[in-house]
């Protein structure tokens, strides 16, 4: 689906080493630090095949993927010890199975409402190279065990 997908090609470069903001590799899917960094700790798992729709895919993989999600969110809480942790799966705009895990603080603005509500203020919060390099190895640090 490469070229018609955004998310197949990034776990395209995942797959290939490419992808600098890689956390761990799944049995079904990569768990990648978001592009931005609004709530400290956040990140996705991209499904590595391209489906449109968790009910699309058999019971077994939606269980292990569900699994690595949580994984992965177990990691997230323990490395950045949040108020609250959100889980988005929507697929509106990339059209390919991805979870958005989201650690929400006290100090959010609005931490009571949906993530998406600052969602014009996200890419201020980019990561330099050092910072991501750094929330990597605290996140990894945090999954070992996961
Ligand atoms: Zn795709």
């Amino acid at each position: 689906m490469s070229g018609s997908c955004g998310l197949c090609d990034r776990v395209k470069a995942m797959a290939e080493g490419k992808h600098p903001a890689v956390i761990r590799e799944f049995k079904h899917s990569y768990w990648v630090l978001g592009d931005h960094q609004f709530f400290k700790g956040y990140s996705l798992v991209l499904l590595k095949k391209h489906v449109r729709e968790m009910h699309e895919l058999a019971a077994r993989e939606r269980r292990e993927l569900l699994d690595e999600v949580m994984r992965a969110g177990d990691a997230v809480a323990k490395a950045f010890k949040p108020w609250k942790m959100n889980f988005a799966s929507l697929g509106n705009v990339d059209e390919h199975v991805h979870w958005h895990i989201i650690p929400r603080y006290k100090s959010d603005p609005d931490h009571r409402a949906h993530p998406w509500l600052n969602s014009a203020d996200f890419n201020k919060y980019g990561t330099s190279p050092r910072q991501r390099t750094a929330a990597l190895r605290r996140l990894r640090l945090h999954s070992r065990d996961a």
